[in-house]
């Protein structure tokens, strides 16, 4: 490994230049403009990142455009043979990783490392890709005419990604574009660079030609550039509603396929019969693991009749349990926020909440440790009515709401009128309504007994509505041979055998689970 993402180029004393990668090397920025980067937990500027230029932007789709042909060419066992040895070096590495990862966003180790081993499962899924790039034939389709389709690549693709998820985000795009014989050009969010950095040595390490993946950092400038370049085939992107739907929009005006997943705000229903201890963990791990900086986080619990009572206490009674600090002391299971000014927005709706008449039942300014960190503590609001901002908006951050309803059909109004159709979860000991409520929700993701159903690698994840702007299913080869679809999936515990519906029996562990 050469000396990029653990020494890079000083700027100034400990703040160190993260530069563009571009064929197969660091290339420094010539905008005179950059972004702060900083470690969350203290608070504490520690790289400046580059802003990238439309003509850096076209230089490295240039240079991927070069390196297309022969990669694209390469025979599919040594294609696969390198991104076994991806896999060999993630898996080496994946501490390492995980600790930019902490240094850079703030998420516990743990919580690191369980991103890295996420992202590990699609590198492995791209190491079958032979079997899944097999194309179709049919025999005598007319009288003395067989048909066949067969994948190919498209070209340059292009990924922007979020700061929530810097290298499992990542990994979701450029893994298959390259295993399918696209070549890539990343723009990685601002806020946390240095694991696309990192990945970006890795693969040449594993013997990615040059050009084949590159880097450039920046903001709307590089975003733009990207969207408009007319040598980029496809973009996947990531991140906020707003912007997913400005890069649909502005990647389809020119002529791009363009994946676009928006923001979240995800509801969890919980009935009377549920067991109650099991609702609280569930809700404790996904509103609060990794700050709630999570896509796939519950941000909305749904409790229906009698269950509110008793499950606002659990809830509470669980918070001061929760060790909020520095993500790479051991104990500790939540970080900070990643910036000073998502910290102070993410604390505003606490207040906002007060004032429109919700119960704050834990104030994480009050439960905070002393520094300079971005640090908030665990925060529940209970009373939560949807007219309130707190309910409205996706806050993307450690307040969990408790909305209460009547009965089950109000509850499932709810999720199916918030306007983010990313991932909901019901918890019930009732077979027959679990079963009715797959049916009954409107999102892309559903979980019964599970809060974060997440899917693995080789199904596609996604959500509907306001969490995904595009409606077509991207393809980052011309036939859909990757997990990017828009299909619903349900998450459930021992999918095996004839059942079509399980349930999850074990309880959610704190911090052990990671979601997008
Ligand atoms: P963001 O939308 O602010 O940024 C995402 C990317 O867009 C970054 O690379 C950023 O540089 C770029 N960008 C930001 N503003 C832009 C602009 N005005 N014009 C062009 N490009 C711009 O998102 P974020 O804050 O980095 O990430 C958090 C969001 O991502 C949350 O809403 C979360 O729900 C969402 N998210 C969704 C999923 C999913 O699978 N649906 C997964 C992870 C995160």
């Amino acid at each position: 490994m050469t000396e990029l993402a653990t020494s890079p180029v000083e700027r100034e004393q400990d703040v160190k230049r993260i530069s563009h990668w571009i064929g197969g090397r660091l290339v420094e920025g010539r905008s005179g403009r950059s972004g702060p980067v900083y470690n969350p937990a203290l608070g504490r500027q520690t790289g400046a990142v580059d802003f990238a230029t439309p003509e850096e932007v076209d230089l490295a789709v240039q240079t991927a455009r070069e390196a297309f042909e022969s990669w694209r060419a390469m025979s599919l066992s040594k294609r696969t043979a390198i991104f076994f040895q991806i896999r060999e070096l993630v898996h080496e590495r994946h501490e390492e990783i995980a600790r930019i990862l902490t240094a850079e966003h703030g998420k516990v180790l743990s919580d690191a490392m369980g991103e890295v081993a996420r992202g590990l499962e699609v590198i492995e899924y791209c190491c079958g890709i032979p079997e899944l790039l097999k194309g179709d034939f049919s025999e005598q389709a007319s009288t003395g005419i067989d048909v066949y389709s067969i994948r190919q690549p498209l070209g340059v693709v292009a990924g922007i990604t979020p700061f929530n998820f810097p290298a499992m985000v990542p990994m979701w795009m450029w893994a298959p574009a390259l295993a399918c014989g696209n070549t890539f050009v990343l723009k990685p969010s601002e806020k946390d660079p240095s694991a696309s950095l990192y990945a970006a040595e890795l693969l040449k390490e594993a013997g990615v030609p040059d050009g084949v993946f590159n880097v450039v950092h920046g903001d709307k400038v590089a975003v733009d550039a990207v969207l408009e370049h007319p040598d980029i085939q496809a973009v996947s992107f990531v991140g906020s509603t707003p912007i997913a739907r400005y890069v649909y929009e502005t990647g389809t005006k020119h002529g791009k396929r363009v994946q676009a997943l928006g923001g979240a705000k995800n509801h969890m229903i919980v009935l009377p019969d549920a067991d109650i201890d099991m609702a609280a963990d569930a809700a404790v791990s996904a509103a609060y693991g990794s700050a709630g900086e999570r896509c796939m986080a519950i941000s909305q619990v749904v409790a229906v009749g009698d269950a509110a009572d008793r499950l606002v206490k659990a809830i509470e009674n669980r918070l001061p349990k929760i060790k909020v600090g520095n993500g790479l002391e051991p104990d500790v299971e939540m970080g900070p926020l990643v910036t000073r000014e998502h910290r102070d927005k993410v604390a505003s709706y606490i207040d906002g909440a007060r004032e429109q008449g919700a119960d704050v039942v834990a104030d994480g300014r009050e439960s905070a440790p002393d520094g300079d960190g971005f640090f908030l503590g665990v925060s529940l609001l209970d009373n939560v009515t949807p007219e309130m901002d707190a309910y409205k908006d996706e806050i993307f951050g450690p307040v969990l709401g408790v909305t209460r309803v009547g009965t089950y059909n109000e509850a499932v109004r709810l999720v199916n009128e918030n306007p983010y159709g990313n991932g909901t979860a019901i918890f019930t000991r009732d077979g027959g309504v679990a079963r009715q409520f797959q049916f009954d929700v409107q999102a892309g993701m559903v979980g019964i007994n599970v809060p974060i159903p997440v899917p693995v690698a080789y199904y596609s994840f996604g959500g509907w509505t306001r969490a995904r702007a595009d409606e077509i299913p991207a393809e980052t080869a011309g036939v859909r041979p990757v997990p990017f679809e828009s299909c619903r999936t349900e998450v459930l515990a021992e999918t095996a055998g004839v059942r079509p519906l399980q349930f999850e029996t074990c309880r959610a562990k704190w911090g052990g689970s990671v979601g997008g």
